[in-house]
């Protein structure tokens, strides 16, 4: 093991300061270097607190609101996580050090095969990239643990949520009134039932409908 990187052990205690306090999230973030996850001309900013641009116009999420997310999705060592918004690989890359398996989606080919190449270095075996239309889920793999969607939903994505498991966790933003997302935690407590909890506004790019022509 090499000593972890000082500006690492800096943001996570900026993290834990600001909410993030589960031990396990924490260590998952303190594992993950970031620096690998954006373009080269921001390595400088690496480890700020704050979003970056990355390929195809999209981004990596700031380290707070990733740190967060996690929190709130309770991941253990038993659960089957479904993320739709793969972009750099740096969210899938967190869960995968806490959940059994995390499944990410992304519609960008150029993000899903960069993100692929990150989680090999990482060897991080226990992820499975595609690239599509997550709005769909992945019915193939349905029923989900856990789902994570890293984009805005313009309105509650029921396709996805109909692919949670009783007992299962969903953390999503949804877009608001006030041109942000709500970040709303679903908790399906039987097959038919959905209690959901607003639990701050956040910004993410949109959740974009349909295949991508794009690279
Ligand atoms: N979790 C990412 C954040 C990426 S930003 C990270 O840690 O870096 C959100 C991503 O969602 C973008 O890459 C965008 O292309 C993707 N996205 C938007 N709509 C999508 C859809 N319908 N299916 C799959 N991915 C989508």
């Amino acid at each position: 093991m090499t000593a972890p990187d000082p500006r690492v052990i800096q943001l996570v205690m900026s993290l834990r300061g600001s909410g993030v306090t589960d031990r396990l999230v924490l260590a998952a973030i303190e594992r993950t270097p970031r620096d690998i996850f954006v373009p080269d001309r921001f390595l400088d900013h690496a480890f700020d607190d704050r979003a970056l641009p990355i390929d195809c116009g999209q981004t990596i999420s700031q380290p707070l609101i990733v740190g967060l997310m996690t929190q709130l999705l309770q991941v253990d060592d038993r659960c089957k996580v479904l993320e739709i918004g793969t972009g750099s690989g740096y969210q899938a890359a967190i869960l995968a050090r806490l959940a059994r398996r995390v499944y990410t989606i992304e519609r960008y080919r150029t993000l899903a095969k960069e993100a692929e190449a990150r989680f090999a270095a990482l060897r991080l075996t226990n992820i499975t990239p595609r690239i599509g239309d997550g709005t769909k889920g992945w019915p193939e793999q349905a029923p989900f643990d856990r789902i994570i969607v890293t984009a805005g939903a313009p309105v509650r994505p029921d396709t996805l949520l109909a692919q949670l498991k009783p007992g299962g966790i969903a953390v999503i933003p949804v877009n608001n009134d006030r041109g942000s997302q709500t970040l709303v935690r679903y908790i399906k407590t039987d097959s038919d039932t959905l209690d959901e909890e607003a639990v701050m506004d956040v910004r993410f790019v949109p959740l974009v409908e349909g295949e991508t022509k794009a690279l």
